[in-house]
């Protein structure tokens, strides 16, 4: 069989719009099969029904993406090990803390031949230092994993409004274009760049940052505050990414993986909103707390990404440099008040 199989292993917000983009090329494209397949986390609605059931009945994800439809030729599955079987392009698209457990039940039940590709923003701390979702996945499962980040706002683009995104390949370059085949739509322009982790680091450490200018909203301090944050915010990723890897780009930060995606993000994401709900409430109510009345099971990654990368920064003695990244953990965990996002992160970092 000559035809690739696609399946999206996610459906939250994201993984549901994912699914959707690439289900209008499919059809189009001749060396892909129509079907996309979507491994959906079962559960159990209000109503009784079945997740899954729901999506494959009304061509909805009811609970992650309401009012949308996905596409007819999008197969929700329930069963993991089903879902991936036959696939030989696999997107990786769940909350990050949720992977390292997916990446072990996977463990040889993928194709060979399979190339992934992780729309996923995070990181995991393992003893031998940080390990990017896009190697837990490459490692775990022996196949070649690219990555595909940017300024998207799910619900923005399953409206079909503009926007952009960035593929982060490591050198195939003929693979990287079979990805942007695979998502580009008018509305949604990709761009591939030879820079893995740089992509990745912008995606996953930009959600620090908006943590920090959710912080800005909630104390009313005013737009100058919030651009100034997000400033320092981006230097520090800058720094972040390139004392981890050399190889990382400057031109990349430039990209939609990064400055548009650390504004939109800023602007209007789910980690800037519950920040600014926790700081309105003086730190009083934790984050779990927040995350769980406002976001209706969808799931924030700020908060333990800082704290992923506070855990980076103490082990290699680097707290000094990034006291932005390191004083939104603190709030985080109660230890500083929000209003300390500004009087630390104002300290001039000693940055190399
Ligand atoms: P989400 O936060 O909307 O939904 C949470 C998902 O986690 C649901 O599909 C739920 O079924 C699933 N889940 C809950 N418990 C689970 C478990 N124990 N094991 C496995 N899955 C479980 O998800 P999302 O918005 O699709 O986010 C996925 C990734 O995409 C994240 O890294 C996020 O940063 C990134 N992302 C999101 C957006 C956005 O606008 N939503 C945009 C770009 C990137
Ligand atoms: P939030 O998870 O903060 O909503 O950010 C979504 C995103 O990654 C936009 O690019």
């Amino acid at each position: 069989d000559y035809k690739s199989r696609v399946t999206v292993v996610g459906s939250g917000n994201w993984g549901s719009v994912a699914a959707k983009l690439i289900a209008s090329n499919t059809p189009k494209l001749n060396s892909f099969h129509e079907e996309v397949r979507m491994w959906v986390f079962e559960e159990t609605l209000q109503c009784g029904e079945k997740l899954t059931d729901v999506i494959n009945r009304t061509n909805e994800n009811v609970k992650y993406l309401p009012g949308i439809k996905l596409g007819k030729n999008v197969i929700a599955d329930p069963d993991l090990e089903n879902a991936v079987k036959d696939a030989n392009m696999l997107v990786f698209v769940t909350p990050h803390q949720f992977m390292e457990g997916i990446c072990k039940r996977l463990v040889g039940k993928v194709r060979g031949d399979a190339e992934a590709i992780s729309l996923i923003k995070g990181m995991e701390v393992k003893m031998e230092g940080p390990c990017m979702i896009s190697t837990l996945i490459s490692e775990q499962l022996g196949i070649n994993c690219s990555v595909l980040m940017g300024a998207n706002i799910a619900n923005e683009i399953a409206v079909e409004k503009f926007s952009e995104a960035t593929v982060g390949y490591r050198d195939k370059r003929e693979i990287a274009e079979q990805w942007v085949r695979l998502f580009s739509t008018p509305y949604f322009v990709v761009t591939p760049v030879q820079d893995v982790e740089g992509v990745e680091l912008c995606g996953t450490l930009k959600n620090v940052v908006a943590i920090a200018a959710g912080f800005v909203d909630g104390l009313d301090m005013g737009n100058n505050t919030k651009a100034a944050i997000m400033r320092i915010g981006l230097r520090e990723m800058i720094a972040f990414s390139k004392l981890l890897f050399s190889s990382v780009r400057d031109s990349t930060f430039f990209e939609s993986c990064g400055v548009a995606d650390v504004i939109t993000t800023c602007l209007g994401g789910r980690n800037r909103k519950v920040a600014d709900a926790f700081a309105k409430n003086g730190g009083k109510r934790s984050f779990d707390e927040l995350e769980a009345e406002m976001l209706q099971g969808q799931k924030l990654q700020g908060v333990s990404t800082a704290r992923e990368v506070y855990e980076v920064l103490s082990h290699r003695g680097w707290l000094e440099l990034f006291p932005l990244f390191a004083t939104v953990h603190e709030i985080c965990v109660g230890r500083l008040p929000p209003s300390a996002i500004v009087e630390h992160s104002e300290q001039k970092p000693k940055l190399p």
